[in-house]
């Protein structure tokens, strides 16, 4: 009998799987404490359960975290982390330190089917999508290295914020993201507050508010853009979905609640979408759609091969400052982990790499 593997069952599942070898329900609370707020890999270790019960426990099921094939610390203390899955398939994860918290950015999809020009993942084009126990367990691996269990419950963990900006569109895939945020923000266990993990999407507007609604996390749209020709000719994924339908759902996400902010990434390229004109028309946007909203500019971070240029920093400072003005906040993204690839848009899998497909 193949064994199960635990790590992405919801609390149910857990139920029901402890139901199935003869075990009552109310056994699924602890294990769950043992998996997510321990972070405990071994049932040998499970010390409040009998050791019947532990060994029948590894009889059936198993705890697995992905295989960390390599890790590389840059000089500015962000971490990159290549993981390999059961079946060989490998993603980046970053963890990017503040100086009294910090992000862990999490990947989706080996690969991504959305084939942005500007970003190294979409060359690479979709392999499979991660399972939810697949993303779960990568936010664990940064916990067994930062060693954060049990899990932490005040402000000063060093993990303290999720964003859904690794590898791979969220909405492709949005079973499993949204099982996995689940899990992650279960009080009982991870407990990562759901106002600390931000989902960043490339626009499937149709399921932008249902993935919201299902995870309570708040969520960034990457718009480059401030019109559909020019957003189309870097994210052919605007064709399918093109700004309006994507501004309206953000519009449909804010409706009846105030306290929803919505962040619109904005990445520079330099002479594509870095005018003032662009400029000028994004606020003209968000006028007409009445998001409350603040950008994130996001300088341009160049891979082998790639075909774009950042923009100059004056140019940079010149389009924030277009759009302060109107009254919008909007930080520049500070490129963290560059000498070790680790910034937005540079994620890839090594085998990739290595097999010269780069
Ligand atoms: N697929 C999702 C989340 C992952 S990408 C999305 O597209 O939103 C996270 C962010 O990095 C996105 O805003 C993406 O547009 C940006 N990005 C992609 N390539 C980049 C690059 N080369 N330099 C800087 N940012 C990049
Ligand atoms: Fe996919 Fe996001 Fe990269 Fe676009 S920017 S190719 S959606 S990972």
């Amino acid at each position: 009998m193949n064994k199960i593997e635990l790590i992405g069952l919801s609390k149910n599942e857990l139920q029901k799987a402890l139901v199935d070898i003869g075990e009552k329900p109310f056994r699924a609370k602890q294990l769950w404490q043992w998996l997510y707020y321990f972070g405990e890999t071994d049932f040998e270790k499970m010390s409040n359960l009998s050791k019947v019960l532990r060994q029948k426990l590894a009889e059936n099921f198993t705890i697995t975290r992905p295989k960390v094939v390599t890790e590389q610390l840059s000089s500015d203390k962000t971490r990159k982390w290549l993981l390999e899955f059961a079946d060989g398939q490998r993603v980046e994860m970053v963890y990017i330190p503040e100086s009294d918290r910090g992000a862990v950015c999490i990947s989706t999809q080996v690969g991504c089917a959305v084939g942005c020009k500007f970003c190294h993942t979409g060359s690479q084009k979709l392999t499979r999508n991660l399972t939810a126990g697949e993303i779960v367990s990568q936010f664990m691996v940064a916990r067994d290295t930062y060693g954060e269990w049990p899990s932490p419950t005040n402000e000063t963990r060093y993990l303290s914020n999720i964003v859904v900006m690794g590898m791979g569109e969220p909405l492709h895939n949005m079973e499993n993201v949204v099982k996995a945020l689940n899990i992650l923000t279960d009080g009982d266990g991870i407990a990562i507050s759901r106002r600390r993990v931000t989902m960043s999407s490339s626009g499937i507007a149709p399921r932008i508010v249902e993935a919201l609604q299902q995870t309570g996390v708040r969520l960034a749209i990457s718009l480059h853009a401030p019109n559909n020709e020019l957003r189309s000719s870097i994210m052919p994924i605007n064709n399918r979905y093109p700004l309006e339908e994507v501004l309206k759902a953000c519009q449909e996400y804010q409706s009846g609640d105030g306290s929803r902010y919505i962040t619109f990434e904005y990445l520079l390229l330099k002479n594509i979408n870095d005018t003032l004109d662009c400029a000028h028309q994004l606020i003209a946007l968000m006028k007409k759609y009445g998001l409350r909203a603040s950008f994130n500019l996001i300088p341009f971070n160049p891979w082998p091969g790639c075909a774009f240029q950042p923009s100059s920093n004056a140019q940079v400072k010149a389009f924030a400052k277009e759009l302060e003005n109107a009254g919008f906040a909007a930080p520049v993204r500070v490129a963290r982990g560059q000498d070790i690839l680790a910034a937005c848009g540079q994620l890839k899998s090594k085998k990739d790499i290595e097999d010269g497909k780069s």
